[in-house]
């Protein structure tokens, strides 16, 4: 089964990329992952990519999708996988229908994982960064014993640019705008399975796995 995860900052979604593929026993093809291991592994995509992240500049699509390809050629990802951080913006949706066209496969189902705005600022407004280990802890989900304090180093915790309320709505903003356009284009193939990603991580895992199954036997 060949699927792509779609789903807004915060709403967890690599660790249910993780737990499908683990689930319906496919790879968990991760763009975060493809990329390390590229520049680890110093290819000579990962060298591109390398150039621009360090002049802190966005990996251009071409560099990306040939790395995606690289690894959706694989053997293991033929019989399926879960593609997860990849296609964000409509114009890479369409390089992966190609590029997939060219590999002979076929994408099954887009997932779109469905939260509440307020919800997922309310999860990552919560999150505090150890400043001595770096362990996370989170005010409501995972608290500290005394406040501001972490219980396995005893520094002080702080709170990411990336997790303050307005960053937060202004991420959310643009995972919208660059979204809209790529649930259209899935919608208009008949790919696209929305689910309610509220709830525990078992709930959220269990209703991904249901739509996936109702979709392949669609
Ligand atoms: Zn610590």
């Amino acid at each position: 089964m060949h699927v792509v995860l779609v789903g807004p900052p915060g709403a967890g979604k690599g660790t249910q990329a993780q737990l499908i593929a683990a689930r319906l026993h496919i790879p968990h093809v991760s763009t975060g992952d493809i990329f390390r291991g590229n520049v680890s592994e110093m290819t000579e995509l990962g060298r591109q990519a390398a150039t621009f992240m360090n002049a802190g500049e966005l990996v251009p699509d071409a560099v990306t999708i040939a790395m995606v390809r690289d690894r959706l050629a694989k053997p293991d990802a033929h019989a399926g996988f879960i593609l997860d951080g990849f296609p964000r913006t409509l114009v890479q949706a369409e390089q992966l229908q190609t590029t997939l066209a060219e590999l002979d496969e076929n994408l099954d189902v887009v997932l779109q994982m469905k939260t509440d705005d307020d919800e997922l600022v309310r999860r990552l407004s919560g999150r505090r960064v150890c400043q001595g280990c770096g362990r996370i802890w989170h005010l409501d989900y995972d608290p500290t014993s005394v406040a501001n304090s972490c219980d396995e180093c005893g520094y002080g915790l702080s709170q990411r640019d990336d997790d303050r309320p307005e960053t937060i709505r202004r991420r959310l903003q643009v995972y919208r705008e660059q979204t809209e356009p790529l649930v259209d284009f899935y919608t208009e193939l008949k790919l696209l399975a929305v689910i309610d990603a509220t709830g525990t991580v078992d709930e959220v895992t269990l209703r991904s796995v249901q739509a996936l199954m109702e979709a392949r036997s669609a």
